[in-house]
């Protein structure tokens, strides 16, 4: 029998990364750059105009004021995206957009709002601002040579977008993982087989691709192993061909619980096959050379949960992750909560933000065949080993499992 904090320290220490490939910024949000990337350009190319407004000389322009407007001469109008080849001499200035190239001879970019363009030809300025004032500086942003972004980077929206900027449409990322999900059982009917009340129909299949797709991996659902060594034996076997085997149900004490016998007769080195938590007790993990085999539970919400806590982090971390588990906030419980020592006991939790800080509730009954309370939750409450009372009121730490998913109704601001 293991903590959960031991058996996750033995799932996670045989981590190997994916290996690389190369895919279009296109489809890079979510991945994780897999090599230094270091600038090979100037951004912003040069010194540019970060308004619309009038290039001109500080020199002639520092003492303007509504009082003593300064009048100077346009050279030229220029339009987004124009250049201006102009260089100015004493009492001359420059029509120009925000991001074109500072003119020769201008120090300092005035803004439309501080000038009054009524004569035709000249233009007059009402303030002056300081020197340099609206001009970006050529590599303000980056510099050649400068290291961007380092191996184990996460590309969000903003990546994308600097990818883009350095002038790179593909980028090299850690591959996702190929996922085998393996349900088991002898009365688990397929969504395409005739509805059999004696039956439990397969929701575990379909959550756990889910799960996988969620945490970054590809799932390879396989079709349902029957509860024979023969079976099982055929599709582990099959299961074993993709980066990481996941099953669900067969890992407790029955008498037809063979999956932890058929992996060890496969050559997975099984190193736990239960764990102190609730739900999801019987886990077993194991490795076959460097690759994960995960037998999960087989009731719907100690599949979900047993996968989170310990599949979920291990796809995330071969994929690249620095950061691969989920966050842990401080919530105060809106009711009474209780547990039983002996196990650390995760419940279907609900959190909200009021008033500067969380509050959870129960998301419903706890049984581990309740997935709707799985489905109305956000959030895992984390009761410790030791167990016992929590008063509403009390602190208690909690999971995330997607903040956005529910306990949102405002935007808290
Ligand atoms: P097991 O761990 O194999 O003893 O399974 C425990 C219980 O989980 C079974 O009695 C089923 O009710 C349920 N179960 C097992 N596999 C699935 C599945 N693929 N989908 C939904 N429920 C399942
Ligand atoms: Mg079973």
């Amino acid at each position: 029998m293991k903590k959960v904090e031991d058996a996750l320290k033995i799932v996670m220490e045989g981590t190997v990364l994916m290996p690389a490939e190369k895919i279009a910024i296109t489809e890079a949000c979510g991945r994780i750059i897999s090599e230094d990337i270091c600038s090979t350009i100037f951004h912003p190319p040069s010194d540019n105009s970060a308004m619309d407004g009038f290039a001109v000389r500080w020199d002639d322009v520092h003492s303007a004021s509504k009082d003593n407007p300064v009048e100077l001469k346009v050279l030229e109008d220029v339009h987004a995206g124009d250049i201006t080849g102009v260089s100015l001499e004493k009492g001359e200035a420059t029509s120009i957009m925000t991001g074109a190239p500072i003119p020769e001879g201008a120090d300092t970019i005035i803004r439309i709002e501080d000038t009054n363009r009524s004569r035709g030809k000249t233009i007059v300025i009402y303030a002056a601002g300081k020197k340099g004032k609206d001009i970006r500086l050529k590599g303000e942003n980056i510099k050649v040579g400068d290291k961007v972004y380092e191996a184990g980077q996460f590309i969000g929206p903003a990546e994308v977008g600097m990818l883009a900027l350095m002038g790179k449409p593909f980028v090299s990322v850690y591959r996702k993982p190929t996922v085998a999900i393996l349900v088991t059982g002898d009365e688990i009917r397929d969504l395409d087989e005739p509805f059999d009340e004696n039956k439990i129909t397969n929701s575990n299949g379909y959550a756990l691709a889910a799960q996988v797709e969620e945490a970054g991996g590809v799932p390879v659902r396989l079709a349902i192993a029957r509860d024979s060594k023969g079976d099982l034996r055929t599709k582990l076997s099959e299961a074993l061909k993709s980066d990481i085997v996941v099953s669900s149900g067969g890992v407790s004490m029955g008498y037809h619980d063979y999956v932890k016998e058929v992996l060890q007769d496969l050559g997975v080195e099984i190193k736990f096959w239960r764990v102190d938590m609730r739900p999801g007790h019987p886990v077993a993990f194991g490795r076959k050379a460097e690759k994960p085999v995960f037998g999960l539970p087989g009731n719907p919400v100690s599949t979900m949960v047993s996968f989170e806590q310990f599949a979920r982090p291990l796809i995330r971390a071969m994929a690249g992750h620095t950061s691969p588990y989920r966050p842990v906030v401080e919530a105060i419980v809106t009711e009474d909560v209780s547990s039983k020592p002996g196990r650390k006991h995760f419940l279907r939790g609900i959190l909200s933000y009021e008033d500067g800080h969380y509050n959870v509730c129960s998301a419903g009954a706890q049984g581990s065949g309740i997935l709707l309370s799985m489905s109305r939750s956000n959030c895992l409450i984390v009761i410790p080993d030791e167990g016992g009372q929590f008063k509403a009121g009390a602190k208690v730490k909690v999971q995330l499992l997607g903040p956005e998913k529910a306990g949102r109704k405002a935007h808290g601001y």
